[in-house]
């Protein structure tokens, strides 16, 4: 029979494009685990999906509920999935005061890293021998060109996350400083989760897809970044994708024998088809394991398991 591959936040951008690739192999059934129901059905028959590839299901990831029973149903349903694909994320430029979930997080960290934490811990029995993939961002590493841009991330020793603080490292709310360092948490998940899993089997990835201006994400954007930042994702860093390009990536990531290796954060070589695989590098902040460790443990209190 077909494989199955959960991916968050499918309902538009990168997420629904991977869907459609995976879907259109036959090797793949896709469970879309969204917000909106109407909007994913809709966005999968603008791509032409054929309904029988895929099914949509319900996942807030901004509510710890919504994601228990999400786990539930699947659990129910006795679906195991071959791959889970973490790709949901929500980026507000221009809040000047946070967001807050259901359960009281910041909203970038709540549905970007939190839901995803208590998501996976939730499936793991299921995803014991499964691909687990993050979408990752070069913004996430002040290393990088485009990281350097600030705000950059900042994660320090965690304290502002232990305390619920809007801000990781406690410092004073910054919309898009939140977004890159929910990003770093999705880069220490995956570190942890290769460090704790890929004995048993389990295939733990991330990836860069590339710089894809016209993806839903930049809707807050205007004026000079919208304008500004894709010529800059395409002359300099030279990572600027179509978000079908993206998709491809992504469903490469989950299906490809090539792309199996556990604990890899993938980026591209170029900005098309023709661009190959190779590993990337994580911020500095991403390589320090005891980061990843004491992530761990924060979030798996704040998520109460
Ligand atoms: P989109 O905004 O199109 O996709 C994000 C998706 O997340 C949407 O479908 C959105 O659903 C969903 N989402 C938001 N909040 C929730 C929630 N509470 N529960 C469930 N789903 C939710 O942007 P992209 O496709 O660009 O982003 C996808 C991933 O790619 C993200 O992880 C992003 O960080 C990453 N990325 C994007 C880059 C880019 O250049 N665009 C570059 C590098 C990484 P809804 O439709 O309901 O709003």
């Amino acid at each position: 029979g077909k494989k199955t591959c959960i991916i968050t936040g499918a309902s538009s951008g990168i997420g629904l494009e991977g869907a459609k690739f995976l879907a259109a192999s036959g090797d793949w059934h896709v469970i879309l685990a969204v917000r909106s129901f109407a909007k994913a059905e809709a966005g999968a028959k603008d791509l032409g999906m054929d309904p029988s590839t895929y099914t949509v299901m319900n996942l807030d990831l901004a509510s710890l509920n919504s994601v228990r029973n999400f786990v539930a149903e699947i659990k129910a349903a006795k679906v195991k999935p071959d791959a889970l694909v973490c790709n949901a994320a929500v980026w507000h430029p221009k809040d000047k005061k946070p967001r807050r979930t259901a359960d009281g997080f910041e909203e970038a960290i709540g549905v970007n890293h939190l839901g995803h934490f208590l998501l996976v811990n939730l499936l793991m029995d299921e995803l014991k021998q499964s691909r687990v993939v993050f979408i990752g961002t070069e913004t996430h590493n002040p290393g990088s060109i485009a990281g350097k841009i600030p705000p950059q991330a900042h994660l320090g020793d965690l304290d502002g996350l232990a305390k619920n603080e809007p801000m990781i490292d406690g410092v004073k709310y910054e919309p898009t400083k939140a977004y890159k360092d929910s990003k770093v948490c999705n880069v220490l998940m995956m570190r942890e989760m290769n460090k704790r899993y890929s004995s048993g089997g389990m295939v733990v990835s991330a990836l860069f897809p590339g710089c894809i201006a016209e993806s839903p994400l930049f809707r807050e954007k205007r004026g000079w970044f919208r304008a500004g930042f894709p010529v800059f994702q395409k002359f300099v860093t030279r990572q600027l994708v179509s978000v079908e390009e993206a998709g491809r990536r992504m469903a490469d990531v989950v299906s490809s024998d090539k792309l199996s290796s556990s604990g890899t954060y993938w980026r591209w070589n170029g900005q098309d088809a023709e661009a190959t695989a190779r590993e990337n590098v994580v911020s500095d902040e991403a390589m320090d394991e005891a980061r990843c460790e004491k992530l761990w443990q924060i979030s798996s209190d704040l998520v109460g398991i």
